[in-house]
């Protein structure tokens, strides 16, 4: 096992964009956030299939104890995450779609009583019990993608596996949660790891971090250079690029390869995981340990950024507050990044497993204005596409046409849209473009 930094010459580095930083809680060290009074539980907080309580109004819950069990393969089961009563179940806004969906509210009884977890050697388990372990712990890609991680680990025979990407990017502006997580518990992320490398029986892993981070990269060349990591691991500075965290973008800069059309990274043998998924990882499967919370960076116009260990449900709000409470010239809470992120309707918004960030702001409306053909999209797609003919298609309606331009491959990154001159939010345009398509397909 080594470690080095690697510079990417020689490998062809995905375009994108330099959007300023605006690292603010960086020096932050992370903070527990007071547990809330009550919790609002989403009872979809992953992609696939939607979890199906199994609790009711009345019922007493300790923290861990499922409240929502996972409803097929590609699903995740929900935990309380707080000890109380079972409040009412309810219809939530969702905070990744704004849709009304099924959810769960808990009132604490203010014990923060916990189920009995099982702790175990890791070493010690089978590869199933290792997957059962992460499957029932409702662990999914905290980086934002909210992918069931059992369903990730257990690729087809065919898709093996030769390299795991460790994703330590985190190119969205503002966002400093992973970072402080590489800083403060190293030790859990390689843990997670090295069990993911023996589930999988893979000898090479990367850790991918842009180079802007100069703390964490030392920190994990050190860490790994001490551990006892089954194969070669290595520690890769990134250039600092948006969107370099992507998966697809993070798979071309490492391995010099592009995942295909409509593909995912094990298409061409690898894995892609954030660090916060690792850390959790290793919670499962040595703790026995639910996923019940995680740390999101408050920030932004508050006046006290920082980065707080959440438990989900948490209101938006109350950690807001923890930060010096919302400014008069706010009016806008993203959940996520500038570029990604996801604005909210409401400041009650419940944190769940796919937010990194709280990020309070000013709305940024600008006027649409006709594409002038500059080709400032082009040059700053990471997926080499043509982000101006996806408008100038849906425009028209001329939805069949979007497949001849690879609309699949597209990330959804943003990053067209932020050198557009003529402020065409073209990632709308897209998404329009991509649900159109699919119901085409559907008929
Ligand atoms: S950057 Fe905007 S204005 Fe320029 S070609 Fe692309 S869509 Fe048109
Ligand atoms: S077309 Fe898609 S992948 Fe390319 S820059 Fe725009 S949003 Fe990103």
């Amino acid at each position: 096992m080594n470690t080095r930094v690697v510079e990417l010459l020689g490998l062809k580095s995905p375009a994108g964009v330099h959007p300023p930083s605006q690292k603010l809680a960086a020096t932050t060290r992370i903070e527990f956030a007071p547990l809330p009074d009550s919790a609002i539980l989403p009872l979809q907080q992953h992609i696939g299939a939607p979890a199906k309580a199994v609790v009711k109004k009345g019922d007493k819950v300790k923290v861990g104890q499922v409240i929502a069990e996972a409803s097929g393969f590609v699903s995740a089961p929900i935990h309380a995450t707080i000890s109380g009563i079972v409040k009412q179940l309810a219809t939530v806004a969702s905070p990744v779609t704004g849709h009304p969906v099924s959810g769960v509210i808990i009132e604490s009884d203010g014990k923060d009583e916990w189920i009995e977890l099982t702790p175990a050697d890791p070493e010690a388990l089978s590869k199933e019990e290792v997957l059962t372990r992460v499957k029932d712990a409702g662990i999914v890609g905290m980086g934002g993608a909210t992918f069931p991680t059992h369903v990730k680990l257990s690729p087809p025979p065919e898709k093996s596996i030769k390299s795991i990407i460790v994703n330590g990017a985190e190119c969205e502006p503002y966002i400093t949660a992973d970072d402080r997580l590489m800083l403060e518990e190293t030790d859990r992320i390689l843990r997670g790891l090295k069990t993911m490398m023996q589930v999988l029986s893979v000898k090479r892993a990367y850790i991918a971090i842009e180079e802007n981070k100069p703390q964490a990269i030392a920190r994990m060349r050190q860490a790994v250079t001490e551990s006892s990591l089954p194969g070669e691991v290595e520690v890769v500075a990134v250039p600092a690029k948006y969107p370099m965290g992507a998966e697809k973008t993070l798979v071309k800069a490492i391995l010099g390869v592009e995942v295909p059309e409509g593909g995912l990274p094990m298409d061409v043998g690898a894995l892609v995981q954030n660090v916060a998924t690792l850390a959790a990882v290793y919670d499962a499967v040595a703790l026995g340990k639910p996923l019940v919370e995680r740390v999101v960076t408050v920030t932004g116009l508050v006046s006290e950024p920082k980065n707080l260990l959440v438990r989900f449900g948490t209101a938006a709000l109350q950690l807001i507050e923890l930060c010096g409470g919302i400014p008069p010239e706010a009016d806008e809470m993203i959940f996520g990044g500038p570029m990604m992120g996801i604005a909210q309707v409401s400041y009650d918004a419940p944190i769940i497993k796919g937010t990194n960030c709280v990020l309070v702001k000013q709305s940024d409306i600008r006027v649409e204005h006709s594409c002038i053909r500059c080709g400032r999209c082009i040059e700053s797609c990471p997926m080499d596409l043509m982000p101006l003919m996806y408008v100038n298609y849906v425009k028209r309606g001329a939805y069949e046409s979007l497949s001849d331009y690879h609309i699949t491959n597209c990330v959804e990154c943003g990053a067209c849209v932020y050198n557009c001159p003529a402020n065409i939010p073209i990632v709308s345009y897209i998404k329009i473009g991509k649900t159109e398509l699919q119901k085409q397909g559907e008929k």
